[in-house]
């Protein structure tokens, strides 16, 4: 086992501390459900968390899916993020937040410590007196993959590109 999926066990079992600590019954729904957010670190749309969860247990229903995120988001068990126009969950962070780097071409979301943007923060403060509100700050790019392989993704693009015959 990787050290990093030692760390997401770890979220994962705080996780289900704190629902039972507010006392919340964690009933095998709910837990099917914070393991399939739990799963690849996160970032993952409701439909993803709808089919893994289906995996586990085969009635279940995306309504139960949608108010169990909203349950674990009040819980702040689970965070809300926004990538490109769809909204993704993961496991609460407990070092504090993170930002999100979103690629363009897949739609990868990469996890960008706060520190980074601490330098941004104060600039924006000391010159502008504005205090930026950086919670839900998300950069949109092109991921090194994506970078390195022109994908068949891309392929769409450059053929809108070409002059029209
Ligand atoms: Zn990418
Ligand atoms: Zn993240």
């Amino acid at each position: 086992m990787s050290s990093s999926d030692q760390a997401t066990r770890q979220i994962h079992e705080r996780a289900v501390e704190s629902l039972r600590e507010q006392g919340y019954r964690l009933t095998p729904q709910r837990l099917l459900i914070l393991s399939a957010v739990a799963q690849s670190g996160g970032h993952m749309g409701v439909d993803q968390v709808f089919r893994l969860a289906k995996e586990g247990y085969p009635y279940m229903d995306i309504a139960t899916v949608y108010r169990t995120l909203h349950l674990l988001k009040k819980l702040n068990v689970v965070t809300e993020v926004a990538i490109g126009d769809r909204l993704h969950y993961e496991l609460t962070d407990p070092d504090g937040g993170h930002h999100h780097m979103v690629c363009q071409v897949c739609n990868g979301a990469f996890n960008l410590g706060a520190h980074y943007l601490e330098q941004f923060r104060n600039t924006l403060m000391e010159e502008f007196n504005f205090e930026p509100d950086l919670e839900h700050f998300t950069i949109t790019g092109v991921c090194s993959t994506c970078h390195d392989q022109p994908s068949k993704d891309n392929s769409a693009k450059t053929k809108s590109l070409r002059p029209k015959v």
